[in-house]
C-alpha cells in the first residue's frame, strides 16, 4: 500500500487561499488532498504525473453555465445545453453551476438525471420561472411565480442548490397583469426565505426598470450577471465608470461575466478593466449555441482577462475562489490539505492570441490558458497527454486491469 494514490510533481502551485504561486508537489490519497510540499517523495505514490512547467490549480468552477441537456430541442427559442461531462472537464472545470435552467417545476428531474448523474459536480440556481429558462413560455409566466414552493424545494436541495436566478422577464408584456418586478423580487423573496444569493439576468432594460434601479434592489452578496453586454450604461459618455457602478460594489452587489452569445463586449469589458473595475467572477453561460464560440469554454473567457493584461493570479481567483465564496461553499476553490482533490493542471502558453467577443470584435494580447488535466475527486478524468499514464512499451497488459491505477476503465463489449 502506497502512502499516496498520486503524485502531481514539480508543478507550480496556485493556492487562491493563500495568495502563493510556488513551486511545490501535491499528494492525492481518497480523492482528497493529502501533503503538500516541495520534492514529495515519488516512491511514495502508485502513480506520479509529472507537471513540470505547469499550474497545478483547484478545480475551475464555471459560475454561469446551462447543464441540462433534456429536450425540447425543437423548439425554436428552446434553450439547448450542454452536456457537462463532454464539456467540463476539458476545461478544467470540477463544478458547474447551472444558472436556472430549471425552476420549481422540473427541478426534480435536472437532480435526478444531471446532477445525481454527473461526474461533475454539478450545483445549481434554481428559477423563478417554474419551468425555468428551458422552457422560455415559462418565463413570462406570473401566476407560476411562487416564492414559497421555489424557497421549499431550495431548502429539501440545499445541498445543490446554491441560489435563485430571475431571467428574461420582460418589462412590457400583452399580458395586462405583468408587474415589471415580479421575477426579481419574487427571486428576492424566495432567497431570503432560503437563504440563498440572487443571480440577476435582466434584460431589456426600460425606463421604468432601469439598470441602477436593479442593482438598487439587490442585497449584498447578490450577483448581477452579463455585466459586460452591449446595453448596460457602465460608463458615462466620456467613457468614464458611471458613479453607482463603483457605489454597488462597495455595497456589496457581485458582477460576473457570464459570458454568453451576446453579454460580452471588449468594448464594455476593456473600458471598466482600464479603470480598474474588474469582475468578481468569471464565467461562460456555456450553452449549445456559444459553445463552438464566442465562449467555447472556461478557460477561452479567462484568458480574454489576461489578453487584457489582468495578471495571471487575479484571473484564476476568479474561476476558483472567487465564486465559491460567491455561492457560500468555501471549501470549494482549495487545495488546502483535506479538501476534495478537484484539481486543473494547466498551461499558460506565451505569446500573441487573438479572442472574439460578442460584437464580432477581435482582442489581441498575451498569453493562452489550455487545460493539459483534469482531476475529479482525485480521479484523472482529463489527460490528453498522457501524464498519468506509462510509456507504451513498459504498459502492463491488460492495462486496464493494472493495480493501483487511480483511473475507471470501462470496458465495451
Ligand atoms: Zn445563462
Amino acid at each position: 500500500m502506497s502512502a499516496y494514490d498520486l503524485i502531481l510533481q514539480g508543478g507550480t502551485l496556485y493556492d487562491p487561499c493563500a495568495g502563493t504561486m510556488e513551486l511545490c508537489d501535491l499528494a492525492i490519497k481518497d480523492g482528497k488532498i493529502a501533503a503538500r510540499g516541495k520534492n514529495l517523495n515519488a516512491a511514495d505514490a502508485e502513480t506520479v504525473m509529472d507537471v513540470t512547467g505547469l499550474i497545478v490549480s483547484p478545480g475551475l468552477i464555471d459560475m454561469h453555465c446551462h447543464v441540462y441537456p433534456v429536450f425540447p430541442y425543437q423548439m425554436p427559442d428552446s434553450l439547448r445545453t450542454i452536456n457537462a461531462e463532454e464539456y467540463m472537464f476539458r476545461a478544467g472545470v470540477t463544478t458547474a453551476v447551472d444558472a436556472g435552467t430549471t425552476g420549481w417545476r422540473n427541478f426534480g428531474d435536472f437532480k435526478e438525471n444531471v446532477i445525481d448523474a454527473t461526474k461533475v459536480r454539478v450545483l445549481a440556481f434554481i428559477d423563478m420561472a417554474a419551468k425555468g429558462m428551458h422552457y422560455p413560455p415559462s418565463e413570462q409566466a406570473v401566476a407560476d411565480i411562487n416564492p414559497e414552493i421555489t424557497a421549499a424545494v431550495a431548502n429539501t436541495w440545499s445541498d445543490v442548490i446554491v441560489g435563485v436566478k430571475s431571467a428574461h422577464y420582460w418589462a412590457k408584456h400583452e399580458d395586462a397583469d405583468h408587474p415589471i418586478w415580479a421575477s426579481i423580487d419574487g427571486a428576492i423573496k424566495a432567497a431570503s426565505m432560503s437563504g440563498k444569493i440572487v443571480m440577476v439576468d435582466s434584460i431589456p432594460i426600460v425606463p421604468e426598470r432601469s439598470y441602477p434601479d436593479i442593482l438598487a434592489r439587490l442585497r449584498p452578496g447578490d450577483v448581477h450577471t452579463h455585466v459586460f453586454a452591449q446595453q448596460f450604461p457602465l460608463m458615462d459618455e466620456n467613457g468614464r465608470m458611471q458613479p453607482y457602478m463603483l457605489a454597488e460594489r462597495e455595497r456589496g452587489v457581485h458582477f460576473d461575466v457570464g459570458h454568453g452569445s451576446g453579454s460580452f463586449w471588449f468594448r464594455q469589458a476593456v473600458g471598466c478593466f482600464n479603470q480598474g473595475f474588474w469582475p468578481d467572477t468569471i464565467s461562460t453561460d456555456l450553452h449549445h449555441q456559444n459553445v463552438t464560440g464566442p465562449a467555447i469554454d472556461l478557460l477561452y473567457v479567462a484568458s480574454k482577462f489576461l489578453a487584457m493584461g489582468m495578471p495571471l493570479q487575479d484571473v484564476l481567483y476568479r474561476v476558483t475562489r472567487a465564486p465559491a465564496l460567491s455561492i457560500h461553499r468555501p471549501e470549494l476553490g482549495t487545495l488546502d490539505v483535506g479538501a476534495c482533490a478537484d484539481i486543473a493542471v494547466l498551461r499558460n502558453r506565451e505569446g500573441k492570441f487573438g479572442y472574439m467577443d460578442c460584437g464580432g470584435a477581435r482582442l489581441t494580447g498575451e498569453g493562452k490558458l489550455e487545460c493539459v488535466a483534469t482531476l475529479r475527486e482525485g480521479e484523472v478524468v482529463f489527460d490528453p497527454e498522457a501524464r498519468s499514464m506509462p510509456d507504451w512499451q513498459n504498459a502492463p497488459a491488460p492495462y486496464w486491469t493494472a493495480p493501483g491505477t487511480t483511473r475507471s476503465w470501462t470496458l465495451w463489449k
